[in-house]
């Protein structure tokens, strides 16, 4: 729930979802327009003692009804009754304190006792699924130098109040609203209860505090853990809606036996499908293990491997289709010294394709840098453009938390992950700027060719018998 100050806690939401794209809600109705749209007297805060209870609700929705957010001094046990209240009351953005397990008198227990009484209440709230707030309301406004050393060495804060209109004996609703309203003032804590069966007063009482305190320029806040009245912070906005990523595995390009057949050591702990890529990497010698018996599939890729790698997929997509490569004349850049010969063509021919356009200046392929996974994923679309054409499939469509709308590489990105090649981790985010793995790079490679394969625009590449695979 948005709390006051309205404007800019609106303002923000507003800026924040045109900038994500977002439509917004319709703004609520009148009430809102005309309600303090600034706090020249600052926050006041409106406290709740002894609930969760059967009145609670009607507080709640008394509280909801003007935007207003309250501090609720639960008791443990009752939390432990109703834990639904105390998640609502969360949900609703009201802050959730502590008032003893049993609301016992704590001048009357024990050091030992205090800090039971109120650790308990503190895990209750915690397990009802709402975040304890670490201040402590003695019950009876029983307290002490003791109560309040023993509470600030457990870490809680002590609060008490500065108006008390004892709604718990009865009075009328006009009664309990002319005690608080004459009596407001800068930073105080209103203390009101809604445990008993004098509470329907107290919640008919709520619309007159509230807006006579609005209309004298004080807004409403919470209760913190150093037991101060603060402003409420305005609930971060809902994360957009993303579209779902399909799961594509390497099936068609590859037998799915294959797996079963590499040599490497290493990749007994990997996911199936990654285990699958690699394989099938190797299969059509894209790429080959780091020895013999090692793949290594945690190691970062670096541009001149990328390179590599892509040129032996163009090479293979050339020779079955009607793709020409161009013959690379000169060397593109000025750091390939040392470099084989495959390295250096390989690193010529993306250059004259336009796959790559080098690093910095342009002068320079830095060879040996990691690759990141945004730079890969745009090489890979581009050669796709470059080898079937069409348009960038998911170029409207939103897949990873971390890859905004108009990010450099979020098209390639999204393009990718409509088609399947890329998918983010379980948090749903990308990690654009991360390295892309050895694991990683094989299975985004082989998705690509997998969907070349299953279009029947490229064939399945046979194993060639006891020949080594490249180098
Ligand atoms: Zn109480």
């Amino acid at each position: 729930m948005r709390r006051a100050p309205r404007a800019g806690g609106r303002t923000l939401v507003v800026a924040l979802a045109l900038a994500l794209g977002l439509s917004l809600v319709p703004p609520a109705g009148p009430r809102e327009a005309s309600a303090a749209s600034s706090c020249p007297r600052g926050h006041i805060a409106l406290t709740f003692d002894d609930g969760p209870s059967r009145h609670t609700p009607s507080v709640l929705d008394a509280l909801r009804r003007r935007d207003v957010p309250a501090t609720f001094f639960v008791v443990g046990q009752r939390v432990r009754s109703s834990p639904s209240l105390v998640r609502r009351q969360h949900r609703e953005g009201h802050a959730v304190a502590n008032h003893t397990y049993r609301h016992e008198r704590l001048t009357s227990l024990s050091d030992s006792r205090i800090r039971s009484t109120v650790g308990a209440t503190h895990r209750a709230i915690r397990d009802a699924g709402a975040p304890a707030v670490r201040a402590v309301r003695p019950p009876y406004g029983a307290t002490s130098s003791r109560v309040r050393r023993v509470l600030r060495d457990a870490g809680y804060a002590h609060v008490l109040w500065t108006i008390d209109p004892q709604d718990w004996r009865g009075y009328s609703s006009s009664t309990i609203a002319r005690h608080v309203t004459a009596r407001l003032a800068p930073g105080a804590i209103i203390l009101l209860h809604d445990g008993g069966s004098t509470t329907p007063n107290t919640v008919r009482a709520l619309p007159r505090i509230i807006d006579t305190a609005h209309a004298r320029g004080y807004c409403f806040g919470l209760i913190d853990g150093r037991g101060r009245v603060v402003a409420p912070t305005p609930p971060a906005p809902p994360p957009p809606p993303l579209d779902d990523v399909f799961d594509r595995g390497t099936a068609a390009a590859c037998p799915p036996g294959d797996a079963a057949e590499t040599p490497f050591a290493d990749l007994g702990d990997l996911p199936a499908p990654t285990r699958e890529a690699i394989a099938c990497l190797v299969r059509y010698r894209f790429a080959e293990g780091t020895s013999a018996t090692a793949y290594r599939p945690r190691e970062p890729v670096r541009r001149v491997d990328a390179a590599v790698l892509l040129t032996r997929l163009l090479h293979y997509d050339a020779a079955h289709s009607g793709l020409v490569l161009p013959w690379p004349s000169r060397e593109p850049f000025i750091d390939l010294d040392g470099l084989s010969a495959e390295r250096r063509d390989a690193v010529a021919t993306l250059e004259a394709l336009g796959v790559t356009t080098g690093t910095g200046d342009g002068t320079t392929f830095s060879p040996y840098r990691t690759v990141t996974r945004r730079e890969l994923a745009v090489m890979i679309t581009r050669v796709q453009r470059l080898t079937a054409g069409g348009e960038a499939a998911g170029a409207d469509k939103r897949y990873f938390l971390d890859v905004a709308p108009g990010a450099p590489g979020a098209a390639e990105i999204n393009d990718l992950a409509a088609r399947g090649i890329v998918q983010g981790a379980a948090d749903r985010t990308f990690g654009p700027s991360k390295e892309v793995s050895r694991a990683a790079a094989a299975l985004m490679l082989m998705r690509h060719v997998d969907e070349h394969v299953a279009s029947g625009r490229l064939p399945v590449r046979e194993v060639a018998t006891a020949e080594p695979s490249g180098g």
